[in-house]
Order: C-alpha cells, then sequence, then structure tokens
C-alpha cells in the first residue's frame, strides 16, 4: 500500500469530485483535549490529512472541546506538538468552543421551528423513557411546551438560573425511531464549569452529536471521517446540519479503530495509568501515546507506514503488536548507526595483550551502509562482554565462550578462554583470555574458523550506561478481568552496563543499532551526560546464535 492506492473514502471522494457535488476535499482531525494521544488516533490523523492531500485539499486541527470538566491546555499542546511531529501541517487551528455562540443560535432557531424543547426530567429518567431495540421510547411530558416556554428556559439555563442536570435541550425527533440516536437526543446539559478556553462565559455546554456536524459544517468540511462506533450517528448528523439549515453541507464516513494486542487505547484509561502513577507520565515509553512511542524511539516514519500499511478498512479485530515493530526495524536498519552496548557486563582480561597499550580497530558505522563511513574503536587488555556469552558449562551447539573455546570478538580478534575467576559466593567474575595477533578482523587470516561472534566493550574508554528493557504493557486476555489487574510486573527493567566509546557523545532521541541486541533509543527526559540512559525500541529479529 502507498499513498495513492485507493480505498473506499478515496472512491467516495473521486465521485464527489467528478459529479461536482464537492468542489475542494476538506477533512479534519477533531481530538477532544481530554488526554494525549495514541497510535490509535494516528492512524486517524494520517487518515484525514493523507487524503486531503492527495486531492489537494486541506485538514484542519479542530480541537473538540465541548466538555469544560476533562479538557486542559496541557493536553491542547501535547497534541499540536505530536501531530507536527507526526509530519502533518494543519491549514486551519480550530476551537469548537469558539463556535458556541453559532452553536447557540442555531438551537434558537431549532426551538423556533419546533425542532427542540427544554426537557426537566433527570438524566436517569431520561435514560429509562428512551426504549431499547425492541421498545419505542415515550415521549415526555415536556415535550409540548409551546415555543416561547422553551426559549424564554433555554435563555434562563445560558443566565446560569438552574443548577447542574436541573435542565436539558433535546432535539424533537421521534421516540419511536428504530434509531435510539433519533429519540429526541439531548443536545444541550448545563455545567457550571469553567472551560479551558471560553472561561466562565458559558454554563451550557452542547452535546458532541450536536456540536459535532456543525463544527464541520461551520468549517465547511466535505469529508467527516470518523470510526465506526459513530455509524449510527450519521442520520443525527445530517438532520442537525439540515434543520439547522447550515449553508455548508458535510457528511460522515467511517472507518474501522485501530487496536493494538497486549496494549489499551482509551484515553480515560491510559489517565489512569498516569494519575496512579503505574507509570512515568504520558509519555512512559510503555505506553501506546504518541509521546510514549516517541520517546521509545519510534519514528514518525515507521508510525506513518505501519497505518498505511493497515489502510482505511472497515474490518476490526487487534492488529498485532509485532506489526508496528517490523516498521520501525525497517526504517531505522539503513539509518540508524551500529555500535555495540554491553547490557549485563563480564570483565575479560586478554592477559597476552600488553598492559598499557590501546590499539585503534577499524569499523563501519553500519555495514549495509558504506556511505554512512568508517570509524575507530579502541581495543585493550580489559574488555567486557555480555555475561549471557559465557558458560562455565556449555550446552551442545553453544559456541560462544566456555573454557578452553574461542570466539571471535566483533570488528577485533579471536579470543580463548583459559581461566575463570570467581567470588567467594562462586559466582564469575571475570575471564583470563589470549587473543591471537593473527586473526585481526580484516587481515584476511583464514587459518582457522570460529563458530561464534561475540560482543564486546573496551573497558577504559566504555561509557557507563542505564538500560531501560521494555515489554509489554499488559498481559492475558483481555476476559481477565480488569485491566489495572492485567498490568505486566515486568513491562520494565533496568540494567547497568556499558556502551562503547562512540557514544560518548550521544544526545536526546539519538538511535543505534546494538549489534546482536536491537534498537536502542536516548532516552530524552532521564539521560545526562554523566548517565547515559537507553530505552529498547525492538529487538533485532534473529536471536542470539
Ligand atoms: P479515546 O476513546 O481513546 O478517548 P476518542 O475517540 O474519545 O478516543 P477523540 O479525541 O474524540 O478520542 O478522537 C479524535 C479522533 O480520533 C476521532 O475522530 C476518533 O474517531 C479518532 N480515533 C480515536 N481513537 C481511534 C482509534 N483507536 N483508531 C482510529 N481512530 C481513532
Ligand atoms: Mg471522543
Ligand atoms: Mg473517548
Amino acid at each position: 500500500n502507498t499513498t495513492n492506492s485507493s480505498d473506499f473514502i478515496r472512491e467516495i471522494i473521486k465521485e464527489d469530485l467528478a459529479a461536482g457535488r464537492v468542489n475542494q476535499v476538506v477533512t479534519r482531525f477533531p481530538p477532544e483535549p481530554n488526554g494525549y494521544l495514541h497510535i490509535g488516533h494516528a492512524k486517524s490523523i494520517c487518515i484525514n490529512f493523507e487524503i486531503a492531500k492527495d486531492f489537494n485539499g486541506k485538514t484542519n486541527l479542530r480541537f473538540d472541546d465541548t466538555n469544560p470538566l476533562k479538557e486542559d491546555v496541557e493536553y491542547v499542546n501535547a497534541i499540536k506538538e505530536d501531530v507536527a511531529w507526526l509530519g502533518f501541517e494543519w491549514n486551519g487551528l480550530f476551537f469548537a468552543s469558539d463556535y458556541f455562540e453559532e452553536m447557540y443560535d442555531r438551537a434558537v432557531l431549532l426551538i423556533k421551528k419546533g425542532l427542540a424543547f427544554v426537557d426537566d426530567l433527570s438524566a436517569e429518567e431520561i435514560r429509562q423513557t428512551r426504549g431499547s431495540l425492541t421498545e419505542p421510547g415515550q415521549n415526555s411530558p415536556f415535550r409540548d411546551r409551546s415555543v416561547e416556554e422553551n426559549l424564554d428556559l433555554f435563555d434562563r439555563m445560558r443566565k446560569g438560573e438552574f443548577k447542574d442536570g436541573e435542565k436539558v435541550l433535546r432535539a424533537k425527533i421521534d421516540m419511536a425511531s428504530p434509531n435510539i440516536n433519533l429519540r429526541d437526543p439531548v443536545i444541550y446539559r448545563i455545567s457550571h464549569a469553567t472551560h479551558h478556553n471560553t472561561g466562565d462565559k458559558w454554563c451550557i455546554y452542547p452535546m458532541y452529536a450536536y456540536a459535532h456536524p456543525l463544527e464541520d459544517a461551520i468549517e465547511g468540511v466535505s469529508h467527516s471521517l470518523c470510526t465506526l462506533e459513530f455509524k449510527d450517528q450519521r442520520p443525527l448528523y445530517d438532520w442537525v446540519i439540515r434543520e439547522c439549515e447550515m449553508p455548508h453541507v458535510s457528511h460522515q464516513y467511517e472507518f474501522g479503530r485501530l487496536s493494538l494486542t497486549d496494549t489499551i487505547m482509551s484515553k480515560r484509561y491510559l489517565k489512569k495509568l498516569v494519575d496512579e502513577k503505574v507509570v512515568d507520565g504520558w509519555d512512559d515509553p510503555r505506553m501506546p501515546t504518541i509521546s510514549g512511542l516517541r520517546r521509545r524511539g519510534f519514528t514518525p516514519e515507521a508510525i506513518r507506514a505501519f497505518v498505511r500499511e493497515l489502510g482505511v478498512t472497515v474490518g476490526g479485530g487487534d492488529v498485532d503488536y509485532r506489526q508496528l515493530e517490523h516498521f520501525i526495524r525497517e526504517d531505522l536498519k539503513l539509518k540508524a548507526p551500529r555500535t555495540m552496548g554491553v547490557v549485563r557486563p563480564l570483565k575479560v582480561v586478554i592477559t597476552n595483550y600488553p598492559e598499557d597499550q590501546v590499539e585503534m580497530l577499524d569499523a563501519e558505522v553500519n555495514a549495509e551502509v558504506p556511505e554512512m563511513g568508517m570509524k575507530q574503536i579502541p581495543f585493550s587488555r580489559e574488555l567486557y562482554i555480555e555475561q549471557d556469552d559465557f558458560m562455565e558449562e556449555p550446552p551442545a551447539k553453544y559456541h560462544r565462550l566456555y573454557p578452553g573455546n574461542e570466539v571471535r570478538l566483533k570488528h577485533a580478534y579471536f579470543i580463548k578462554c583459559n581461566d575463570v575467576v570467581k567470588d567467594e559466593n562462586g559466582n564469575v567474575v571475570e575471564l583470563h583470555c589470549t587473543y591471537d595477533s593473527e586473526t585481526k578482523s580484516g587481515s584476511g587470516f583464514t587459518g582457522r574458523k570460529v563458530k561464534g561472534t561475540i560482543h564486546w566493550v573496551d573497558a577504559k574508554s566504555a561509557v557507563p550506561a542505564e538500560y531501560r528493557l521494555y515489554d509489554s504493557l499488559l498481559t492475558g486476555e483481555p476476559a481477565d478481568g480488569d485491566l489495572i489487574d492485567r498490568i505486566n510486573p515486568n513491562s520494565l527493567e533496568v540494567v547497568h552496563g556499558y556502551v562503547a566509546a562512540d557514544l560518548k557523545d550521544a544526545k536526546a532521541q539519538d538511535k543505534f543499532q546494538f549489534f546482536r541486541h536491537g534498537y536502542f533509543n536516548v532516552d530524552p527526559k532521564h539521560s545526562t551526560d554523566e548517565k547515559k540512559v537507553f530505552n529498547l525500541i525492538v529487538s533485532l529479529k534473529s536471536s542470539f546464535k
């Protein structure tokens, strides 16, 4: 799939343009600023921006801020940052709350047309009289109030004469409609709360189902793209635009929501993880938020490619998280410098190497991309290797280091293990090895072969590093109860090791491939010049041999 491949929405747009129903394609991404964006939103962002771009159209970023209680400028700013980081430029930046006056006027119009009424029923009573799929709802006893009385009451609602929940404004449509959304939906509620944008100017707020079509029509949106759960609201969307006599008519189309295995895509739940400090903020690298993925080390290119591959389908089902991992590996494979890092260090002393000698060895920055050039890495008498790369009593087919065995050190020499030094508890703390100067990497040595190649860092020049190794945030199956109970206790493991000297000046968000381990990102929040912190983005596909 590429941006240019078609899908049902692009087909609809082509027909609308060809038939002259639409002259300019205008889409919008309409987040509610009540949390940070997640990878599900990235799908909506890519679809809205990329489709508009394909048709030389425009895309607005619009904050759907009609619920004062949950919204905050912190979220507004984070959302702007995330959309821009994903690589998209919006045409207009709008706030639904800037349209409150017009929405109010249109509601007055509905009242005058006999299409809206002030209801005194409580939220609970309204729910109870809504009916069900098999039973029609019941008309409210307040449904037949006169236009004058409704205008007066709605005006007094606005002036703050009533308490929260005391009255609502409902559209007067059809309590017997087979579509429950059309059974006199509530379109305004009272909320004496301070709004992040309009302050205390309003104490009545429009409901999503009423506000959203008006927002679209006010902005001249041609194709209002949303997720499938809004499909049944489409008749109400059309009703609002028609009966409010909007000069511009927008149309709604629905596509499938994105969900991923082993994680969750709900701002409400993600906020709970943040509030209860289960994670290190919205941008915790385990979070499926855009900011979390960024801090983990994902790139906009990888996220866009992942979403593009999913396509604009209406199909459901969880997408395997490994598919997202595939795209970051693909993106970083040829971009990230390759280097060596030891996660769990074991000291090696090369007993036949001169005490004070340091030699510089040649290595490619990225063996698959010669244009990235060469670098020099120091080698001396003391090194660190990975604890896993040594076994005192190896099983069959173990080709790494063990007493008497010889392996290749990547970019360096063959070494052979001769002695094992242990502490008083019997743990191996140091290996004594010898190297063979004839076997230098790149020298063309063919005298004998070894089966294992392991990574290492030079002890004297190595840079201490903290590694944060991540696993999925959730374990178990969705049926296993409350999400908080499904938190994976091993989703973060912190270990201390070393990275090669060439990472001495690595900066926040720099990404590297560590030979045999995987891709790592310099954590922007915790990494300092004194202590580098590396987030595991994704392991290499191939396991250790
Ligand atoms: P959440 O349920 O996570 O809080 P939301 O739908 O309430 O999400 P909004 O801020 O209203 O969040 O979403 C903005 C836009 O992003 C909407 O058009 C919505 O349909 C879309 N969107 C939200 N979640 C997903 C998802 N998982 N996949 C695709 N699009 C999504
Ligand atoms: Mg929403
Ligand atoms: Mg929501």
